[in-house]
């Protein structure tokens, strides 16, 4: 039997540098809210962290989907990731890794239905609907498994995530006091502060690439154009004092969003008066910010073999980090 321990020390002769993982769900076009508040902070992770970054393709069957849909939403984000900068990292598609299935399946054999039926994402999605998957109810034993995997020390998670790292937690521990120390428990940390897009529609909800009914999200491939169009419908409200560009998120939520976002893309409203003004200087500053990450794009959308090459390297690498781990579980459960 591979012992966990030795698989810690190898880890860390192997690399100095602490390890980070994010998945991000093939579910719905990415939006400037993934880029500003995801994909920006992960690339400037690079430097300090050994980042695996991955597509959840196994995540977004959870819930009714179109296979070729599927398909093409993985290409798209597959080519955006490299388009954002992140080939410093270890980039993989989920399925391509089947540890992190055959993880899941260990992992179900320690988890109860009880705990998780409790989870409020699960009972938010629909809880035992009738055509609800069964895999919704078992997907957090899966991103338990995308965690446990790769033995980060340290996994950064918003409030939304935190019952889940904590159930992560706790079937790591279950099983290393049922059948042998095969797992590090991670702590979680708070993740480096990205910014938080707001829906230009309805600015007191999250920006979102899931249900987001174009007119208040900006897509991360979204031209020109049609960036000023969605600017310049953002909501603001009737305010026309001299100083009616100000942050105040409870009396004026558009207009904060819209000076967060100027900020946020480089820019400052410092001097601007109108709402006119400060939609044409968002629409500038977010069309500079996009501009070339859209032009990588279209550069590798025309080389998809060099992608493919990129992510198959990944996945080798990702299998070969998280063969050791799943073979410690394996052997340690008893198969
Ligand atoms: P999601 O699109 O909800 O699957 O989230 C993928 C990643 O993008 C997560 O790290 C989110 O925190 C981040 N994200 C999603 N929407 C926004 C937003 N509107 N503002 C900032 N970050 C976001």
């Amino acid at each position: 039997m591979v012992d966990p321990w030795a698989l810690t020390q190898e880890t860390r002769m192997t690399t100095t540098r602490p390890r980070r993982l994010s998945l991000l769900q093939p579910t719905g076009r990415l939006t400037l809210g993934n880029f500003l508040g995801a994909l920006r902070p992960m690339a400037a992770q690079q430097e300090q962290a050994d980042c695996f970054y991955g597509l959840a393709d196994l995540h977004a069957l959870t819930v009714t989907h179109d296979p070729a849909v599927l398909r093409a939403t993985v290409a798209e984000q597959a080519t955006t990731l490299l388009a954002v900068g992140l080939d410093e990292s270890t980039l993989f598609v989920q399925s391509r890794v089947p540890a992190h299935a055959q993880l899941s399946y260990l992992l179900e054999c320690v988890a109860t239905t009880g705990e998780l039926g409790r989870m409020i994402q699960f009972k938010e999605k629909g809880r035992a609907g009738e055509s609800t998957r069964a895999s919704l109810l078992t997907y957090l034993v899966l991103m338990a498994a995308d965690i446990l995997l790769y033995r980060p020390e340290q996994v950064p998670v918003g409030d939304d995530q935190r019952q889940h790292l904590e159930l992560t937690r706790d079937l790591a521990m279950r099983f290393n006091a049922a059948y042998g120390p095969v797992f590090l428990a991670p702590e979680a940390t708070v993740p480096a502060v990205g910014a938080r897009v707001m829906d230009l529609a309805e600015p007191t909800r999250k920006m979102s690439k899931t249900g987001s009914r174009d007119a208040g999200a900006v897509l991360l491939l979204d031209p020109p154009d049609v960036v000023r169009r969605k600017v310049a419908r953002a909501v603001t409200d009737s305010d026309v004092g001299p100083d009616a560009v100000r942050r105040d998120r409870d009396a004026k939520p558009g207009v904060t969003n819209l000076v967060d976002l100027l900020e946020a893309c480089g820019g400052s409203a410092d001097g601007l008066t109108t709402y006119g003004a400060l939609k044409r200087a968002v629409t500038d500053a977010v069309v500079a910010e996009l501009e070339p990450v859209q032009r990588r794009y279209a550069e590798l959308a025309r080389e998809p073999e060099h992608v493919a090459a990129v992510f198959a390297r990944g996945a080798e690498r990702a299998r070969a980090v998280t063969a050791p781990v799943l073979a410690a579980a394996t052997a340690a459960i008893g198969l």
